[in-house]
């Protein structure tokens, strides 16, 4: 909160009175948490801790959730209430600190923030629909047919060094496998993602420990929210 704080508290005492000032100074500062508060909120995670068991197991659920994911959100939420960053959306913010050098840290936050948020609603409890409809017309013309859209999204997993993800994007009428490293992700790049796999060490080793395409196929085959990809086709 050091940067809100105003050198001509003379003047704004006059204008504003005591209670008045303290009411005003976040807001002339620009850095009302009212506003803010609400941009980094927590995602809920749409179904229990262990409903993605045995697939994900409930520990590594409840370390990346809460450990990992509810610290992204809680980092970015601080560097906000300091940084020059104004939108009002977890989208803008993620696009607005991609572009500037300095706000490096406030991007891989929020970054972060958003991929998790994204990557929960593309999991769902064993038992789903395969893609249907215009979702599986889109796989079978850009990858062939649904195993060899699997295949191509356990062979990138494998192409990444270190940590990362990989994501299934759209463009036009063709879908596209794409990774990306760290924090980064497709909203900062102008592109669509329809679907996401955290490959982050944390998301699969208490579960898979180095053995990373078991648990990117163990996800394609069992608990990929078909519904949830399906619904952000444009
Ligand atoms: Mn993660």
């Amino acid at each position: 909160m050091k940067n809100c704080f105003p050198i001509r508290m003379k003047t704004l005492f006059k204008t504003y009175g005591f209670v008045g000032l303290l009411f005003a100074l976040p807001a002339i500062a620009g850095c009302s948490s009212d506003t803010k508060g609400p941009v980094m909120a927590l995602e809920p995670l749409p179904y229990a801790e262990d409903a993605l068991e045995p697939y994900i197991s409930a520990k590594t659920m409840n370390v990346h959730y809460h450990g990992h994911y509810a610290g992204y959100v809680s980092r970015a939420d601080q560097l906000l209430q300091t940084c020059r960053i104004k939108e009002k959306t977890l989208e803008g913010v993620v696009r607005a600190a991609s572009a500037s050098p300095q706000n490096r840290a406030m991007f891989a936050n929020a970054a972060q923030a958003w991929n998790h948020a994204f990557f929960w609603k593309c999991l769902k409890p064993e038992g789903n629909e395969p893609p249907q409809g215009r979702l599986k017309q889109m796989i079978d013309d850009s990858f062939g047919n649904m195993d060899a859209c699997k295949a191509m999204l356990v062979e990138s997993a494998g192409t990444i060094v270190g940590s990362g993800w990989i994501w299934i994007i759209q463009a036009g009428d063709d879908l596209k496998i794409i990774t990306t490293a760290n924090a980064d992700t497709p909203i900062a790049h102008g592109e669509k993602p329809i679907f996401a796999i955290d490959v982050w060490e944390h998301a699969y080793y208490l579960d898979y420990q180095n053995k990373r395409a078991e648990y990117v196929a163990a996800i394609l085959d069992h608990i990929v929210n078909w519904e949830f990809v399906a619904s952000r086709l444009d």
